[in-house]
């Protein structure tokens, strides 16, 4: 889909009559609405394309819009703001034994809100270093950290210095388990614009990871938080030395975090620093159609007839836990009319 058809009339708000797409053979097409009184479109491309293809019809910031001759609908300078991203940070634990594989858990969630999850028993099988870890494992990684770099950060160079750390994974990291923390509700908050007027083309978001302060000093008390349970005796049981410190995981833990930042320094001797350079995704971003700024209490655009947008770009917050059901709920059950309801 390349844009919304909007029909505009003098005195009355724009109206949504159909879409434009390009077929299989590249041929730009137009699919309309039989009776644009009686229906609607409904957009639900996610937190990048939502307010991706509405920037592309023409409802946006007039100015920035303008730069790209997109003629301008709706000036809404609210589309692509409050683009958002739960950070999160992994400590690994090497374990004497092998452990029970379990896949992630939510241990428990801090009263500054940060959530405490765990997993283990990679290290079960000799294919399991960098694969069967989920969310850590080095080939998730590669395809999922993009959104670490910030746009014009992003450089051959950047992949080549992945490539070369993958190769080079700490192997003692990934015999155990890990303790994750991640931040309940970011605070920072980005921003998504595009970069030319092409639908194929993937339009430029930052998330300003750790921004806010709140978010990096909630980072490393969850840090905190994890060093505490470290320090129980159950655990000092289970790893592989008892001498191992928490300095010595948070080392053993900067290079198994891998992501895409050109400027690590790797120091672990500050946990703000261990916070901002071991950052994964956990692919749960959002916003960009915030309701109130860009749609309403039902989803509707505001100042446009028959359009809605009804998925995770309509977020304002996110505990950063899985966010899927409540998409698929808000399709289910959202205010949507009740004509369209199944
Ligand atoms: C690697 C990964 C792992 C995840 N794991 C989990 C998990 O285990 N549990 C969980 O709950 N959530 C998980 N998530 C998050 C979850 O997938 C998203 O939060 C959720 O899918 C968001 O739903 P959405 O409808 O907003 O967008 P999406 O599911 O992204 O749907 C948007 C759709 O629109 C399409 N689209 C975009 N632009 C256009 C266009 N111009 N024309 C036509 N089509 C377009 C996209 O291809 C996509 O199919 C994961 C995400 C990722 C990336």
């Amino acid at each position: 889909m390349a844009s919304i058809q909007l029909k505009q009339t003098a005195g009355r708000q724009p109206q949504a009559v159909g879409i434009q797409f390009k077929d299989e053979s590249g041929k730009e097409r137009k699919a309309l609405l039989k009776d644009p009184k009686q229906s609607e479109v409904i957009l639900s491309s996610g937190t990048i394309g939502s307010p991706q293809l509405l920037l592309l019809s023409g409802i946006g910031t007039k100015k920035e819009l303008e730069k790209l001759n997109i003629p301008v609908v709706i000036d809404n300078p609210d589309v692509g703001n409050g683009m958002s991203d739960n950070p999160m940070n992994t400590v690994f634990m090497p374990t004497k034994e092998p452990v029970q594989q379990s896949l992630i858990q939510t241990v428990g969630i801090t009263r500054n809100g940060v959530f405490i999850e765990a997993s283990s028993g990679f290290g079960l099988t000799s294919d399991g270093f960098g694969r069967h870890h989920g969310i850590i494992s080095a080939e998730v990684v590669a395809i999922g950290q993009l959104s670490t770099t910030r746009p014009k950060e992003r450089s051959l160079e950047a992949d080549e210095k992945y490539a070369r750390d993958k190769r080079s994974l700490p192997r003692e990291a990934f015999q155990g388990g890990f303790i994750l923390q991640k931040i309940d509700v970011p605070r920072s908050k980005g921003h998504l614009s595009l970069v030319d007027s092409d639908v194929d083309n993937n339009p430029s978001v930052t998330f300003n990871y750790f921004s806010h302060p709140d978010d990096l000093q909630r980072c490393v008390s969850g840090i905190r938080s994890i060093e505490q349970i470290v320090r129980t005796k159950h655990f000092a049981d289970l790893t592989v030395d008892d001498t191992y410190t928490m300095e010595k995981l948070i080392n053993i833990s900067v290079p198994a975090n891998m992501n895409l930042m050109p400027n690590r320094t790797d120091d672990t001797a500050s946990l703000e620093q261990f916070c901002k350079d071991s950052m994964l995704t956990i692919w749960h971003y959002h916003g960009g159609c915030h309701v109130g700024k860009v749609v309403d209490g039902e989803y509707r655009v505001l100042g446009v007839s028959g359009l809605r947008v009804v998925d995770s770009s309509a977020f304002h917050r996110s505990p950063g836990t899985n966010p899927q059901a409540t998409v698929m709920m808000m399709g289910r059950y959202g205010r949507v009319s009740s004509k369209l309801r199944y």
